[in-house]
C-alpha cells in the first residue's frame, strides 16, 4: 500500500476538494442532476500551478511538497512497462450517449460503469476528461492533447489511464517512416531488431531506446507496481517491441473522440452541460489492449495533488482531425500542469523555492 493510506486520510478530511482528475470520485462526488461546478483553480497567473498550494491551505500543500507528483516526463527508468495482458479493462458502450460537461478547467464525459482489474484490485470507471497540450511528456515531447480516464476502487484508490492524442494525418494510410526508419515495413521486420532501428515517428508511440538519453532515474518499488518488476527488463523491452510491431500506429481520427467533440461547441461556457450522441468506447478499450502501459505511482495533476494515484499511460495514441483540434482548443485553451520531477525526487516547486532563496539571501560560508 506504500504511503497511500496516510495520503488518503489527509484527503478524506478535506471537504472542499476541487479537482478535475478526481472529479466524480470519492474526492469530489458529482452532484446528481445538479449544476456543473466550475473549478476555482486555473493554469495561468496567480491561480496557476505555481500557486495551487496556496489556494487551499493546508489541503493543497502536497502540490508543493510531494515527491511523487504528476505529470512527469515519461523517460525510460521513470515507469514500469506493463503488458495490457496483465490488466482486464471493460467499459460498456454508451448507446444513449452520456453527459458532457465543462468544468472550467476541463471538459469531461461521465462514466456509466466499466471495470479495470489488475493484481487483486478492481476499479470502476468514473469519467474521462481532456488536457491540452498533453500533461505527460512522451520522452521529452508534448503531444497535442491527453485523455485521462479516471477509475476508483471500492477502498477509494484512484487509477488513471492516460492516452496521448495527436492530430490525424488526413488521407494517409499509415505513418510514413522517416530518416532512420527500418527499410522493411515494421510488421515484416524481426521483433528483436525493430526497436533498435525504430524511427522517431514510432519512438513517439512508446517504443523508446535508451540511446542518447540521460541515465535512468531509479524509482523505488511501491505497492502494486513492484509486482510487475519480476520480469527482466530485457524481456519486457522485447515484449514491448513485439506489441508495437503487431499494432502499428493508426493515423485515422478516432470516431469516439470526434463524436464527443462534435458537441464541444455546446459547452463552450464553463458550467454548461450537454448530451453526447451514442458513444462506442470499445474503440478506445481495444486500442489500449493492443498496446502496453507505462505504469508509475504518481498524483492527481490538479489540486489537491493527492499522491498514491496508479498511473497507466498507454503506449497507444488516439487522434482527432485538425478541425476538431482547433474547436477543442478554443474551449480548453490551456490546461496542463507544469512537468514534475521524476518520482522520488524533490518536489520541483520546493526545489525552485530553495534555489530562489539562495539567490535572494546568499548562504553563509559555513553552509556552503
Ligand atoms: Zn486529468
Amino acid at each position: 500500500m506504500g504511503r497511500f493510506p496516510s495520503v488518503l486520510l489527509i484527503v478524506a478530511s478535506v471537504t472542499q476538494v476541487l479537482s478535475l482528475c478526481s472529479h466524480n470520485t470519492f474526492l469530489h462526488p458529482r452532484a446528481e442532476g445538479g449544476a456543473v461546478e466550475v473549478k476555482t483553480f486555473g493554469y495561468v497567473g496567480n491561480i496557476g500551478p505555481l500557486f495551487w498550494a496556496t489556494l487551499e491551505v493546508p489541503a493543497n500543500s502536497v502540490c508543493a511538497t510531494g515527491t511523487r507528483q504528476s505529470p512527469i516526463d515519461m523517460r525510460e527508468g521513470t515507469f514500469n512497462m506493463i503488458p495490457a495482458s496483465d490488466l482486464s479493462i471493460e467499459i460498456p458502450d454508451f448507446p444513449a450517449g452520456t453527459e458532457f460537461e465543462n468544468l472550467g478547467t476541463t471538459v469531461e464525459i461521465i462514466g456509466k460503469g466499466g471495470e479495470l482489474k489488475f493484481g487483486d484490485k478492481t476499479f470502476t470507471f468514473q469519467q474521462a476528461h481532456f488536457h491540452l497540450p498533453s500533461e505527460h511528456l512522451d520522452n521529452g515531447t508534448t503531444r497535442a492533447m491527453e485523455m485521462h480516464a479516471v477509475w476508483q476502487s471500492e477502498n477509494q484508490e484512484i487509477a488513471v489511464i492516460g492516452t496521448y492524442i495527436d492530430i490525424a494525418i488526413e488521407g494517409a494510410a499509415a505513418v510514413a517512416p522517416i530518416a532512420t526508419a527500418p527499410t522493411e515495413p515494421p510488421a515484416a521486420a524481426p521483433p528483436a531488431e525493430v526497436g533498435a532501428a525504430v524511427a522517431p515517428a514510432y519512438a513517439t508511440e512508446g517504443v523508446v531506446e535508451a540511446v542518447g538519453l540521460p541515465a535512468p532515474v531509479q524509482v523505488q518499488e511501491r505497492s502494486w507496481l513492484g509486482r510487475f518488476r519480476r520480469r527482466s527488463e530485457a524481456k519486457k523491452q522485447q515484449q514491448q517491441k513485439r506489441q508495437e510491431v503487431a499494432a502499428p500506429p493508426s493515423t485515422a481520427a478516432s470516431a469516439f473522440l470526434e463524436t464527443i467533440f462534435s458537441k464541444v461547441g455546446e459547452i463552450a461556457t464553463p458550467g454548461t452541460v450537454t448530451e453526447t450522441p451514442p458513444l462506442v468506447i470499445s474503440e478506445v478499450v481495444n486500442l489500449w489492449k493492443a498496446g502496453s502501459f507505462q505504469g508509475y505511482s504518481g498524483s492527481l495533476t490538479t489540486p489537491p495533488c493527492s499522491e498514491g494515484v496508479h498511473w497507466l499511460v498507454s503506449t497507444q495514441t488516439l487522434r482527432v482531425s485538425a478541425a476538431t483540434f482547433f474547436k477543442v482548443r478554443d474551449v480548453l485553451g490551456f490546461n496542463s500542469r507544469i512537468t514534475q520531477n521524476a518520482p522520488g525526487k524533490i518536489n520541483v516547486m520546493a526545489e525552485a523555492a530553495m534555489k530562489a532563496l539562495t539567490l535572494a539571501v546568499p548562504l553563509p560560508a559555513a553552509a556552503a
